[in-house]
């Protein structure tokens, strides 16, 4: 992909807060930068691209993103070395997701030029917000809405894509009890699973939260059909070490195609990790921990890269995950070398780096 040959018009923000923000203590997701990209698709086009401060918007209440839903995202991450050079990760791939998702959802595309221009630019102005240091980064996150007034059902013919950037520090939710979903589906064959739909995250809070009530963090979501084949945990994809060889579903229309899984499959083959990505039985699972040949279980997306499960619980039978030492986890040696090449650390030998100039 190239830098478009769209002009962004920049209004720049007079005054900066970013004094006011503690950077040694932020809250995932709760602090934006001085500044935001937005563009809006009016009469079949992307229009007015523009960087401007950071600030609330004025949208009609019939707008149609209340009402039909319309809404799709991404998530993806920026880097500051200790040189304070500022890297995307594997942007191209965040930016092809988008547009698959924006397809499923009847939303146009957003331009490929364009997306990679203004995250360019709009990280550029907000640079001083990337905190070096293993650990911080810049949460970025692009999203599109249904803006035409309106509650007829049917697709809008007006949207915004908006690009927020967040400063972020290391993001370790602790290791998570999981509860294996027999009833519940994030989503099913035919359906939106595979798009990153504002939708799915709403139909999952529910059951998630039935599942803290009974004391597990994330559920482990499986086919729609019949509840036996382990998915995605939580908002995740999701990995089982059985011996020593690293299992993970294969992507399908239940199952969102992770940036951050697809890169730790590239890197465990460079490991010589043996990587199979095949369906995972829940019985495989059970029968596994009995006999004790599972090792590990851990969560992957680009928030926390990686996040370790200690008990897996199916049918009200909870089973425990080994202790292990560090060194010896799939999971810590992996999210090691993730980060190093996402921090410039070590050789970018997949070209998965894209600096910000
Ligand atoms: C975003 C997301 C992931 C992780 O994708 P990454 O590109 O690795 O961040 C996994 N599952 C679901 C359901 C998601 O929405």
């Amino acid at each position: 992909m190239s830098l478009s040959n769209y002009t962004i018009q920049v209004n720049t923000s007079p005054t900066s807060r970013i004094d006011q923000v503690d950077f040694n203590n932020l809250i995932f997701g709760a602090n934006f930068t001085d500044h935001m990209f937005t563009c809006d698709y009016i009469d079949g086009q992307w229009v007015n691209p523009t960087i401007q401060p950071y600030g609330d918007l004025t949208i009609s209440p019939a707008a149609k993103v209340f009402h039909y839903g319309q809404a799709i995202f991404e998530g993806m991450k920026a880097f500051k070395d200790d040189t304070g050079k500022v890297f995307m990760f594997r942007p191209d791939q965040n930016i092809k997701r988008f547009n698959k998702s924006a397809i499923r959802l009847a939303i146009p595309e957003f331009p490929e030029d364009l997306f990679l221009h203004a995250l360019n630019e709009l990280i550029k102005l907000d640079r001083d917000w990337v905190q070096p240091g293993f650990g911080n980064a810049l949460y970025i996150r692009p999203f599109a809405i249904a803006t035409q007034p309106g509650v007829l059902a049917s697709p809008a013919n007006q949207y915004k894509f908006i690009i927020l950037l967040s400063p972020v520090q290391s993001y370790f939710s602790g290791e998570v009890k999981v509860e294996v979903a027999e009833k519940y589906s994030r989503a099913a064959d035919g359906g939106v699973g595979a798009a990153k739909a504002a939708g799915n995250y709403a139909a999952q809070f529910y059951p998630t939260n039935l599942a803290a009530d009974r004391g597990f963090q994330q559920v482990v979501w499986t086919d729609s059909r019949e509840h036996k084949y382990l998915e995605e945990a939580g908002t995740m994809n999701v990995f089982f070490r059985i011996g020593d060889t690293l299992i993970t579903a294969p992507t399908s229309e239940r199952i969102l195609d992770g940036v951050t899984r697809k890169s730790l499959i590239k890197i465990a083959e460079d490991l010589d990790i043996p990587v199979e990505v095949r369906r995972i039985h829940i019985d495989e699972i059970t029968e596994a921990s009995k006999n004790g040949t599972l090792k590990e279980i851990f969560g992957s997306g680009t928030a926390a890269v990686i996040s370790p499960v200690s008990a897996i619980s199916y049918k009200g039978v909870e089973y425990k995950l080994p202790e292990m030492k560090k060194e010896d986890k799939y999971g810590v040696i992996l999210k090691q070398k993730f980060m190093e090449i996402q921090y410039n650390i070590c050789e970018d030998y997949a070209d998965w780096r894209v600096e910000v100039k």
